[in-house]
């Protein structure tokens, strides 16, 4: 039975044809439509002022009576009313362009409520071009009104009186998706009156009350689509690596020959990740660990168990500098296995890039570790069974694992993140995949101590880099990326290179890397950094990504009023990565409220966790989240940043109802099964 809330938009009076295609630019197409078209916001126009009482250049209600009214024709086409009312207190003007209906409504006597502006005219009120009602009408006075996201040729009014008539026409109570169980337990009110309410409140308390459940319902369903994405995905059948008595005692030899001990959260992931890699379901985890709590040495042990299962492993990482630091490292600690590994990068030669796709064809190679250059056609494998993409919070890496998985849906797939989010945010950007945290940073790490520093002050600061580099330290400036032009940050970083080198550090082995030198000219200033070759390296952002030098203990950020405060974090974490005191100085300039209150929380937290959810909230969604991701945009009233706990709440729930029912099939879920049908798909556009 199709509901009549389904039905288009023009069964309701006065909209025609014309008004209808209107309406669809903005989206709205059927009667529900326009019933979750909500305010942007209101207008508290409940209370009336005395004229004697209103202050000026204020919105204000006020009423009177008519007592005269004057006429004037300046132009053809245009009437100007000057409408002279009286309540008590004081004389005020109206002034009304162009209204032949107000106008035949003018009788001396009558009252007239308006709404607007007030402003001051040779001592008197007046409002130019109010909003009107007469005697007891209150359609736009002395109510909370609404005013609603328009369009051209779409009148705020027109869309009010819309809703009015749906509202006293149609039963609105069948949109109502959840039990009174459900409700109840999670203290939500009715559907229908939360839509009521946030159209047309009596109280503002009750948009309060409205918008709490349209939030839960927007993120409810959000999360029960991406559950039963992930439920869709368990039916492919995937690779299943054997588990048996040998393997695993071949995996603790592996781990033991290790240069350190696991952390215990590294311990963890590593097992849900080899129980994930033994079952028949496809892996599709994601690995959240803040920047140096050990990512790489899991990827290792993922690729290790593959390779002793006889199958080949790819590893993508966004940067050549990664992926060939990478490489050094799984050669390194692959080097008492047969496993033979094997780099491909944008530089590498035509040449050795021939062989390497033939080396992946005929199976000689086991482990490949790479770029983008992974995911050209050319790359064909002869048994791959696991992808682990490295440092993907650019999200575009995960749409290249999704197309190197193309031809390989059932493989397992693990993602390695820095990016730590709050697990419900992570659970939104991430959906179908299963998390795995590392909570803790392997023993010894000695916490990074963090100054914000005035730019003025450089010079103590360089000094004190001096120091360490005496110890047989090494320090990274960094400088940022300026938005404007993607050259002015070079040059922003060749200066200060320069001006370094003759003044301070004149003397010392300085060196400049930035995102347009060649790929080999990068990695011969990154070997040379990390020999120890040089002291300082001047950088723009290149190096925030995965770079690891453990003698390095000093890093300055320049302009750090510049960076987002996940940014901030990620570029200290490339010190204090060894068994050195290190230090990360903020230097900075300008001097507001917001610039201070963001170096503090730099200097008071070390935990990736706390900054990012910080982040969140002082820059919002949008820019913390970069460009549009997975229907976040989508979201009609919820907004991530300032939700959370609602978020929390929902995500919870549908939890609750996906681990009892996840195909939505018992009695009490079937409606909201039907509702996520209709919206989730619209949703995720
Ligand atoms: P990230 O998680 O940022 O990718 P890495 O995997 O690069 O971190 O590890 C950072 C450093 O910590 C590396 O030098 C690595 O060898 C070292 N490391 C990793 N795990 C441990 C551990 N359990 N104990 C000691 N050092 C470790
Ligand atoms: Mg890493």
């Amino acid at each position: 039975m199709k509901s009549k809330l389904d039905l288009e938009i023009d069964i309701i009076p006065g909209i025609g044809p014309k008004k209808k295609t209107v309406y669809y630019k903005r989206g709205i197409k059927t009667i529900k439509d326009l019933l979750m078209h909500y305010p942007m916001r209101y207008e508290d126009r409940r209370h009336f002022k005395k004229i004697a009482d209103v202050h000026f250049e204020e919105k204000v209600c006020i009423e009177g009576k008519i007592i005269s009214v004057d006429v004037k024709k300046p132009k053809k086409n245009m009437v100007i009313l000057r409408i002279c009312i009286y309540d008590n207190t004081q004389k005020a003007f109206l002034t009304v362009f162009n209204n032949p209906y107000i106008q035949s409504q003018l009788t001396i006597g009558r009252t007239i409520k308006a709404y607007g502006t007030a402003k001051r005219i040779n001592g008197i009120c007046n409002i130019s071009a109010p909003e009107i009602d007469f005697d007891n009408y209150s359609k736009k006075t002395g109510i909370i009104y609404p005013v609603y996201p328009l369009t051209r040729g779409l009148f705020n009014d027109e869309i009010i009186k819309s809703i009015k008539w749906i509202l006293q026409s149609l039963n609105i109570k069948e949109l109502e998706y959840l039990n009174s169980k459900y409700r109840q337990q999670l203290r939500l009110c009715e559907l229908d009156d939360a839509i009521k309410n946030i159209h047309f409140p009596k109280d503002p308390l009750l948009i309060k009350v409205a918008k709490f459940r349209l939030v839960f319902d927007e993120f409810f369903l959000l999360n029960i689509g991406l559950s039963s994405i992930k439920h869709g995905l368990v039916k492919e059948p995937g690779i299943k690596h054997e588990s048996s008595e040998e393997t695993k005692s071949k995996i603790e030899a592996f781990v033991e020959e290790l240069p350190f001990e696991l952390t215990k959260a590294q311990s963890k992931v590593m097992q849900e990740i080899i129980d994930d890699m033994a079952s028949d379901k496809p892996m599709q985890r994601l690995v959240q660990g803040d920047v140096g709590s050990g990512k790489t040495v899991i990827a290792m042990i993922a690729a290790y168990y593959a390779y002793i299962n006889g199958y080949q492993c790819a590893l993508m990482a966004p940067t050549e500098i990664l992926a060939k630091q990478h490489y050094n490292n799984f050669l390194d600690i692959f080097k008492n296995t047969n496993a033979e590994i094997r780099l491909l990068t944008g530089s590498t030669t035509a040449k050795s890039k021939r062989t390497v796709y033939e080396e992946l064809l005929n199976g000689s190679c086991d482990i490949v570790i790479g770029t983008h250059a992974l995911i050209e056609d050319k790359v064909k494998f002869n048994n791959l069974s696991l992808v682990i993409t490295d440092e993907q919070h650019r999200f575009g890496v995960r749409q290249r694992s999704k197309l190197l998985l193309k031809n390989h849906l059932t493989v397992d797939m693990l993602v390695m993140t820095a990016t730590p989010i709050p697990r419900t945010l992570a659970f939104i950007l991430h959906g179908d995949l299963d998390i795995s945290v590392i909570d803790q940073m392997p023993s010894g790490r000695k916490p990074i101590k963090t100054f914000a520093s005035k730019k003025q002050e450089a010079n103590k600061v360089y000094d004190f880099a001096k120091q360490e580099i005496a110890l047989g330290r090494q320090i990274y400036i960094v400088c940022p990326l300026i938005e404007e032009s993607e050259n002015l940050d070079i040059q922003a970083a060749n200066e200060l290179f320069e001006k370094l080198s003759e003044s301070v550090f004149k003397g010392y082995k300085l060196a400049l890397l930035h995102g347009k030198m060649k790929a080999q000219e990068k990695q011969e200033i990154m070997d040379a950094f990390s020999s120890g070759r040089i002291d300082i390296l001047i950088s723009t952002t290149v190096i925030e990504v995965g770079v690891n030098v453990p003698n390095s203990s000093v890093m300055i950020i320049q302009d750090a009023q510049r960076f987002g405060l996940s940014q901030l974090h990620q570029l200290r974490g490339r010190v204090g990565r060894g068994e050195y005191q290190s230090y990360c100085v903020l230097l900075y300039e300008g001097k507001n409220k917001y610039i201070e209150q963001r170096m503090k929380i730099m200097q008071n937290s070390n935990d990736g966790f706390e900054i990012s959810q910080k982040d969140l909230e002082l820059r919002g969604p949008g820019e913390y989240f970069g460009t549009r991701q997975h229907g976040l945009d989508n979201f009609k009233l919820a907004d991530i940043s300032k939700h959370i706990s609602i978020l929390n709440l929902a995500k919870d729930f549908a939890d609750e109802v996906m681990s009892e029912d996840p195909e939505l099939k018992n009695e009490e879920n079937k409606a909201i099964k039907i509702e996520l049908d209709k919206r989730f798909n619209k949703f995720m556009g």
